[in-house]
């Protein structure tokens, strides 16, 4: 174990409430794209002429819905990544008695996969699927889609669409809350995967009081931050050196 490891690893065991914010690159280990790399998802689609912010947008949605969700980031296409370190660690730590919160930017679900239950997901989920009109949720493998492909409810027609935050959408209120409660109760902060471009991420790391802050990540953030530790490393490679 190297020094900066050890150093997170003695971090968490004189913990007593952790709180585990994680972003894009918690998930790239398991294989999925982040959106501002190279081969990030936003970033192919610029390098294809299309403004992310206007296709995975709500009125584009709702304005073009048969090209939205024809569109491969928007076809909502189920992707079977796994758990990776990372995220079975964190399950581990809790189901070991250790208070330890989640609050992740992905919509992957991967948390919930690998065994955590404290979990907040501030953009949502993009396993779980709602009728726009009724509300009716409806598991990926079931949706109906129509002649557009357009995935619709048999109740009433309605789009149902995925429970994920588009462009043009605010984050759920109640999230936000519980997020902010959750780092302002935390004595150790362990901010990774994420350079911690956008609001509310950056407001809500602001909320902290706690004792120590630790960042993981391949690059630096994109915000003034002094943190006790920072592991310049991909997120689950330094959590597979970690023992509960
Ligand atoms: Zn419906």
């Amino acid at each position: 174990m190297n020094e900066p490891i050890k150093l997170l690893q003695q971090y968490i065991n004189e913990a007593n409430n952790i709180v585990f914010f994680g972003g894009a690159g918690v998930s790239t280990e398991s294989g999925l794209p982040d959106y501002r790399s190279a081969e990030g998802v936003y970033t192919t689609m610029e390098n294809e002429n299309i403004d992310p912010k206007k296709l995975m947008s709500k009125r584009f949605m709702m304005e073009k819905p048969e090209v939205f969700f024809s569109h491969r980031f928007q076809a909502e296409t189920p992707l079977k990544p796994k758990p990776n370190a990372a995220h079975q660690y964190l399950a581990a730590l809790e189901k070991s008695g250790k208070s330890i919160q989640i609050i992740t930017q992905n919509v992957d679900g991967l948390h919930y996969k690998a065994g955590s239950t404290n979990v907040v997901e501030l953009h949502g989920n993009h396993r779980r699927f709602y009728c726009m009109t009724c509300g009716t949720e409806y598991a990926y493998e079931t949706i109906h889609r129509d002649e557009q492909n357009i995935p619709r409810c048999p109740l009433d027609n309605g789009i149902v669409r995925a429970d994920v935050i588009l462009f043009g959408e605010n984050l759920k209120p109640e999230n936000l809350v519980k997020s902010k409660q959750l780092i302002s109760a935390a004595d150790l902060l362990i901010i990774a995967g994420t350079s911690l471009t956008v609001n509310p991420a950056k407001n809500l790391i602001n909320q902290f009081k706690g004792n120590k802050v630790v960042v993981i990540n391949k690059s630096a953030l994109e915000m003034n931050l002094t943190a006790d530790l920072f592991i310049k490393d991909a997120v689950g490679t330094t959590f597979s050196q970690l023992t509960i």
